[in-house]
């Protein structure tokens, strides 16, 4: 074993959170998300595990193309489309689907003279209010993508701003936007991330009950795929989800502190009595935010023990008085199974989205 950070990753979880989302949304297509090296579990790797998908989005150009070096043929989608004829004409020639979002984007290829057809996802802002066309100018911008030689496919896609918010209308108000939009349009629609799968199916699904010559409805589960849940409440366990990573490092010393004494930067932690002090391999250079209070927990042998002094770049300080059998080169769990990435995220004052997303590139990701 070396005495570093790693990231284990379970491609039979990853299996197991695709075939429980898709429960959740029957009669749907799903992409699965996989921007930003697969919420950093490993872009490829994660990619084949989930090839039961129906298509893959990133928000990337070189995220699409690593997937086509690594050879996965399914569709692509460009979630943030293309900017400039060269990536168009990428996109055409690799078969990526392009979102478009914009009157540039539509201008461009209304002029575009490509080697084969792209099919493009036309994307409204219903309230979020960071991409996508008002839904008033729909009529005017599908009538041009739709007379564009350069256009194959055209669908309509949109994206929820609070899905994660059960009792809050704005969720609502968002999907009858898009309801109205699409019932003057033939075409595939996507609207759902995984909040609104798990939080709106009913909602989702009268949607979905519109004449199915008009084009299949596609859901776009990121998160939840990694075991993860998108409530700030709930756990992806409590969800019926599985931990996809567990990031876990290794104890290299383990020491006494005396009473009075100061441990780590800034002597930020004071130990009150005589204390077991583990020393473990994983620091912000690792992905481990700096920002973890005292008292957040890693498990050692099962067990929990709080973080006693500020993190380091390559280092943390634990608090091994629960676990007094710890030893030199015992594992140390971060998060993971048995500890949730969503409560670690929360002591860190962030989302488990930016936690799983900053695990830095030295950090090695095993497969099992
Ligand atoms: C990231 C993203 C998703 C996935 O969202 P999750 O909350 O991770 O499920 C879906 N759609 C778009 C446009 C996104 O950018």
């Amino acid at each position: 074993m070396r005495a570093s950070a790693g990231a284990r990753i379970r491609s039979a979880a990853l299996r197991h959170n695709l075939a429980e989302i898709r429960r959740h949304a029957p009669g749907h297509l799903l992409m699965a998300v996989v921007k930003a090296d697969a919420y950093g579990h490993g872009l490829v790797e994660s990619a084949r595990a989930l090839d039961g998908a129906d298509a893959f989005a990133v928000a990337r150009v070189e995220e699409a193309m690593a997937l086509r070096a690594a050879g996965l043929m399914q569709r692509v989608v460009l979630l943030e489309g293309v900017f400039g004829s060269d990536d168009l004409s990428l996109a055409a020639r690799e078969r990526f689907d392009i979102v478009v979002h914009s009157e540039e984007q539509i201008a461009a290829l209304a002029d575009a003279s490509l080697p084969r057809q792209v099919d493009v996802w036309l994307k409204l802002d219903t309230g979020m209010h960071r991409l996508g066309i008002e839904p008033a100018e729909l009529p005017a911008a599908a009538a041009a993508l739709g007379q564009s030689a350069a256009v194959g496919r055209l669908r309509l896609m949109t994206h929820f701003a609070q899905a994660e918010a059960r009792d809050d209308p704005m969720t609502v108000a968002q999907i009858g936007l898009l309801a109205a939009s699409a019932e003057a349009f033939d075409g595939a629609v996507t609207l759902a991330n995984s909040a609104a799968v798990l939080a709106w199916r009913r909602e989702l699904e009268s949607l979905a009950q519109r004449p199915r010559e008009h084009g299949e409805h596609w859901i776009r589960p990121g998160i939840a795929l990694y075991g993860i849940s998108p409530f700030p409440d709930r756990t992806g366990p409590e969800l019926g989800l599985r931990p996809v990573m567990d990031f876990h490092t290794v104890l290299i010393a383990v020491k006494t502190v005396r009473a009075g004494e100061r441990i780590g930067y800034g002597g930020r932690f004071l130990a009150e009595t005589d204390m077991r002090v583990g020393v473990a391999a994983a620091g912000y250079g690792d992905g481990y935010p700096w920002s973890m209070p005292d008292g957040t927990p890693v498990l050692v042998r099962g067990r929990r023990a709080p973080l006693a002094g500020r993190v380091s770049m390559d280092m943390i300080t634990i608090d091994l008085s629960a676990v007094p059998e710890a030893r030199t080169g015992d594992e140390v769990l971060l998060w993971g199974e048995g500890l949730p990435a969503e409560e670690i995220a929360a002591a860190a004052g962030t989302i488990p989205y930016e936690l799983v997303c900053r695990v830095s590139r030295r950090v090695p990701r095993t497969r099992g």
